[in-house]
């Protein structure tokens, strides 16, 4: 492993000794850090061990963190059964740090933010956090039902809406509708997205309703909070990172975040998202390294004992064209094997036969292949054309895999 660990931030060194203190202190994780001697310099962060979710929400429980100033603010980054697994921030959501470097609106703009608010959500928030710092007009609409696109769409168009936020699978929907009914949105400036990965789609409608409307990403988690920016001049996948995040990518280009944010709640040191990346240098042409997220790694499923890695199944899926997002679905039987389905969105341009052509292909590639529960049992493996993937009703968040049981 290369040690790559630079930042001209001040105050650097100070702030990762006194999270490695932090965590020292936590008697659940004092093993690991038990032979960390001391950080002379940020190069040091080589010898710390990279932590998970389960390490920082150990963390968390014992420290109880408090702001300095306003308000210590809670939200939730998913979980399981039970309990949410959860991140801290103080008033304001570190947003001004955001704002020095992204400036999609000013004060001239109305936006509209579309991100679930309440449920521990954070995206609400933190956009309105970042809204009050741009001296824009907002609109704290929340989550849209597809039955009020209608109205709402009106609505935009009445007011002169310039901005529109929230995750890509909530957007592409709402622009997807305004298409299909012929409204116009000639005043819409910005889409401001975070959540998850860019949806194409998107690019394919936007162009119609609203010829002047860009994308400006942020990317990030309730543990680190905004960690990279983007604007219309970047790749989509690719970061800015901000000088408070130091990014490091390790072993099997996973990358770990240490916040040098002093003072800042979440203890996070090599914190790893399950994210991979890759330095590389962004199109827009500011000038340094910019971060290539290659999407999660940590997600491999298992299907009738295969394991099966999700990204590359859906790369295989999407590889012969028509397809704009897909899922894998894996349903579990009480009185049967598991099924695996692919639910997939089709494009614009997709051909008739598409659930046929991607069924094929999959039986045909390494996925498919050696996997004989497809041949015992053709049930097995579905490919089903929808019109939306499986989401969280409340944060319009699609994941790549949904495993469930069948009722
Ligand atoms: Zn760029």
């Amino acid at each position: 492993m290369t040690a790559d660990f630079f930042s001209a931030t001040p105050l650097a060194v100070e702030t990762a000794r006194d999270t490695l203190a932090k965590l020292r202190s936590v008697p659940a994780l004092a093993d690991r850090y038990a032979d960390i001697v001391a950080l002379g310099s940020l190069e040091d962060l080589v010898h710390v061990p990279v932590m998970r979710k389960d390490d920082l929400q150990a963390a968390l429980k014992h420290l109880k963190p408090k702001a300095q100033h306003g308000a210590t603010w809670t939200f939730q980054s998913g979980g399981s059964t039970g309990a949410p697994k959860v991140g801290y921030a103080p008033t304001g959501l570190y947003m001004a740090e955001v704002y020095e470097q992204w400036k999609p609106l000013g004060p001239d703009d109305l936006f509209v933010n579309t991100w679930g608010a309440g449920g521990l959500w954070g995206a609400h928030p933190l956009m309105n956090a970042y809204a009050d710092l741009t001296g824009c007009t907002g609109f704290g609409l929340g989550v849209i039902k597809p039955a009020e696109y209608d109205y709402w769409l009106e609505f935009f168009v009445d007011r002169g809406i310039t901005s529109i936020g929230g995750t890509p699978s909530v957007l592409r929907p709402i622009i997807g509708r305004a298409r299909e009914i012929g409204i116009k949105l000639p005043d819409l400036r910005t889409l401001l997205w975070l959540g998850e990965p860019w949806i194409p789609g998107l690019d394919e409608d936007l162009p119609v309703v609203a010829p002047q409307a860009r994308r400006w990403g942020l990317f990030g988690s309730t543990e680190t909070w905004v960690a990279g920016t983007n604007t219309p001049q970047c790749a989509d996948d690719t970061w800015h990172t901000l000088p408070s995040q130091l990014v490091h990518i390790g072993a099997d280009q996973m990358i770990d975040f240490t916040s040098l944010k002093p003072h800042g709640l979440n203890p996070v040191l090599r914190y790893q998202t399950g994210d991979a990346g890759e330095w590389v240098t962004c199109t827009c042409g500011v000038p340094g390294r910019a971060l290539r997220v290659l999407g999660r790694r940590d997600e491999d499923a298992l299907f009738r004992g295969m394991s099966l890695n999700v990204d590359a199944f859906l790369r295989e899926v999407a590889s012969g064209g028509g397809v704009s997002q897909s899922q894998l679905v894996i349903t579990e039987h009480p009185a049967r094997a598991a099924i695996l389905e692919v639910l997939v969105v089709p494009s614009h341009d997709a051909p008739d036969g598409l659930a046929d052509r991607i069924r094929d292909h999959i039986l045909a590639s390494p996925f498919g292949g050696p996997n004989t529960a497809f041949y015992r049992d053709p049930e097995a493996f579905e490919v089903r054309i929808v019109g939306t993937l499986i989401h969280n009703e409340r944060t319009g968040k699609v994941s790549s895999l949904v495993q469930r049981q069948a009722t």
